[in-house]
């Protein structure tokens, strides 16, 4: 049996040659990146090496990127650990009801602590409308949250208006851009952007690992105490291995970007012309932003059958695909963001989230697409 992974939105293959630089420093190097003999001093090179490539990548100072044990803990850092820094200015936040659970529940534990937080809504395609932003804003706002690209629907943020906008006004900005990461290009240095998190196992790096962009001058008090790791801003040995590794997946990235996207590119189309020629083209819909959206990510509902029965049978063909977010799959609730783009009840219940990358080729497309309409087919027939 063929085994097709396409869940590449939750997490992907890890590079060979991140394995390798991983494997090499898991081997050969074991200080502690804080001990000043030879040994802590190599592990220090390592750390730095890696936060070099990845503030390369990232087009900002080594110095402002910020270690972590992922995306979740970055979003979380950045949240709490700004809004700490500015205790005093102000109780009012504004995001979006399609945020990641990191920044959702974050934020729903904020409003806990006394905040005042603004859901903003979205269109039917997954986008924020900068004149919501700009209405929900009030002299208490303090800080806004907003991702780079929606992970269940691929659907890409108008982030630099909003950074303008949030700028203009002087409110730190936060950008969720795990799911951006390695799909488009970021240049922290030309965004109106003061902190943005990031993963490693997004971009076929370790799991685990993360890192926050945080602009110079902007102030984070730590959330975990201990020692004075990452100037201060997060204690803690240093997953070394797991930062080499990240700092090569970005590397790899950074450099192979516009082929990543065009190969993506060419999975999601030929993936949309097999199912239109096998079920016809109105036989499913294309959950989404038409132009403005991630490559690699395809959320597409088929409104015959539901999600949970086609992802069943799909499994059971060797193929992975997911519902939405990894983190809330295996619970019955109905995608947080399908709702906010109010999709008709048939489209929310039947819609499977496609993400493709390393190791995917056309032939895994076509194969997925006929077993589509042979599952499909045979589901109706039992009907
Ligand atoms: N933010 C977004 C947009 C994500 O897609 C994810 C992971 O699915 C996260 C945050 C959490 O990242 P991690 O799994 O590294 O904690």
């Amino acid at each position: 049996m063929n085994s097709i992974y396409l869940d590449h939105a939750a997490s992907t293959p890890v590079h060979p040659e991140v394995a390798q630089e991983m494997m090499n420093v898991m081997t050969g190097q074991y200080g502690n990146a804080s001990s000043v003999h030879a040994f802590g001093r190599s592990a220090k090179r390592t750390v730095s090496r890696a936060r070099d490539l990845i503030a390369n990548s990232l087009g900002c100072q080594s110095d402002e990127l910020v270690f972590t044990g992922g995306g979740t803990e970055s979003d979380n850092l950045a949240l709490f650990g700004a809004l700490s820094a500015m205790e005093g200015s102000g109780k009012h936040i504004i995001t979006s009801s399609i945020e990641h659970h990191a920044v959702l529940h974050a934020c729903e534990e904020l409003e806990k602590q006394g905040y005042r937080v603004t859901y903003l809504p979205v269109d039917s395609t997954g986008r924020v409308r900068i004149g919501d932003v700009e209405n929900a804003l009030t002299e208490d706002t303090v800080l806004i949250s907003i991702m780079y690209a929606n992970n269940e629907v691929g659907t890409v943020q108008p982030i630099a208006e909003i950074g303008e906008l949030a700028r203009s006004r002087g409110i730190l900005f936060h950008v969720d851009a795990v799911q951006a990461l390695g799909a488009i290009p970021i240049s922290c240095r030309d965004l109106p952007v003061d902190l943005m998190s990031f993963s490693a196992h997004k971009i076929n790096g370790p799991q685990g690992v993360g890192a926050l962009y945080v602009r110079r001058g902007v102030h984070l008090v730590p959330r975990l105490h201990g020692g004075l790791q990452e100037k201060k801003r997060r204690a803690g040995t240093e997953n070394m291995a797991g930062i080499a590794g990240f700092g090569k997946a970005a590397e790899i990235a950074t450099a192979h970007l516009e082929e990543r996207r065009e190969h993506d590119l060419m999975l999601r189309h030929t993936f949309i012309r097999m199912l239109e020629q096998e079920l016809g083209q109105n036989s499913f819909i294309i959950n989404g932003n038409p132009s403005e959206f991630l490559p690699h990510i395809l959320n597409i509902s088929f409104p015959d059958t539901d999600t949970e029965t086609l992802l069943m049978n799909l499994d059971m063909e060797g193929i992975a695909a997911a519902s939405g977010s990894a983190c809330t799959s295996g619970s019955l609730e109905v995608s947080h963001v399908l709702q906010a783009m109010k999709l008709p009840q048939n489209v929310l219940r039947s819609a499977i989230r496609f993400s493709f990358g390393l190791g995917n080729t056309t032939e895994d497309m076509e194969y997925t697409a006929q077993k589509i309409a042979t599952i499909l087919r045979r589901l109706r027939n039992r009907s």
